[in-house]
């Protein structure tokens, strides 16, 4: 399969592409959420599908979006730049602020419905890149990253599935 079908950039998709590296993130990273998620219900499932389907997602001018919105916000909050309460509240992942899941959910609805049950439990498990981004580290914020890794994940298993269908309005 050819994992470079992506090649006409916008700005927009560049820059959130190189954010996610910056802040340590790779496809392959997030391949393997995909193929945590998916392997059991499709036989043969390959990484190079896994990627394939996360290149897709990543050309979603929304999930673009939700990457650069959430991304800055971990960062600013890392420079403690923020406006108080909020600096204190993103830099500490309060559990009862949940608009790191919000931002999250665009990404997730992106091909459809199914993402939403991917999410909560990726969300749940944590495996592999979640689990380092999560485990905390003096002076990192990842409040915004983590979720948003989780969505991506979640909505390339939704379009994985969907396009296994034969769904050739998936990119429309
Ligand atoms: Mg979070």
């Amino acid at each position: 399969m050819n994992t470079n079908q992506n090649t006409h950039r916008s700005k927009l998709e560049t820059e959130a592409r190189e954010w996610l590296h910056k802040r340590g993130v790779t496809m392959q990273d997030m391949a393997e959420l995909v193929y945590h998620l998916q392997a059991k219900y499709h036989d043969n499932l390959t990484m190079e599908e896994c990627i394939s389907n996360v290149d897709k997602v990543l050309g979603k001018r929304e999930v673009q979006h939700a990457i650069m919105t959430g991304i800055q916000l971990d960062v600013l909050a890392e420079k403690q730049q923020l406006d108080s309460p909020l600096q204190e509240t993103i830099a500490a992942d309060e559990s009862l602020y949940g608009i790191d899941e919000v931002v999250a959910l665009s990404i997730v609805n992106v091909y459809g419905s199914i993402g939403f049950t991917n999410f909560g439990y990726i969300d749940k498990i944590k495996p592999g890149i979640l689990k380092e981004l999560n485990e905390p580290k003096p002076g990192v914020v990842h409040t915004f990253l983590d979720d948003i890794v989780g969505a991506i994940a979640a909505a390339a298993s939704s379009r994985l599935a969907h396009s296994q269908a034969d769904d050739i309005l998936l990119d429309d």
